[in-house]
């Protein structure tokens, strides 16, 4: 790494890999890019074309970005969502966000996945559970709660 002052240091790059890309410093497969939110191949794709979509700025999680922020993203993913239909041929496609727990890089990034049935992937993310008597009023109170704060 080159310093401003042209001195060069063997200290690794402490940026995530997302703000590398976004930079221009880390080669990635970039299928788009606007003022606020770019677009690319995760390099270990769940199907071929899986991408993440990212704020160019730096945020971790998504309880972190504004709402004004999250929107140019969101316009991204749904582009990106619409052309895994009309250029991979998928069906559909599934679109996530993992906040600190499986998240892989801390930095929000949305996961565009294309879908078609029968690929395989029914079940695979989230074993679903059956609530006990009265435990479902209770978790949706304590958000309510939470939500009305
Ligand atoms: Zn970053």
């Amino acid at each position: 790494m080159r310093l401003q002052n042209g001195a060069v240091t063997t200290t690794p790059d402490a940026r995530d890999i997302i703000c590398r890309i976004a930079a221009g410093d880390l080669d990635a497969e970039i299928v788009a890019r606007s003022d606020q939110a770019i677009a690319f191949l995760d390099h270990r794709p769940v199907f071929y074309g899986h991408t993440l979509v990212a704020p160019l700025h730096h945020v971790e999680t998504l309880p972190e970005i504004s709402p004004d922020a999250l929107a140019p993203v969101m316009e991204l993913v749904q582009r990106v969502a619409a052309a895994m239909v009309s250029a991979l041929g998928a069906q559909g496609s599934f679109v996530a966000v993992n906040n600190t727990v499986s998240q892989s890089i801390p930095h929000l990034h949305v996961h565009v996945v294309p879908r078609t049935k029968g690929d395989g992937l029914k079940g695979f993310f989230w074993p679903r559970r059956a609530y006990a008597a009265g435990q479902a009023a209770a978790y949706a109170t304590r958000l309510r709660d939470a939500l009305q704060a």
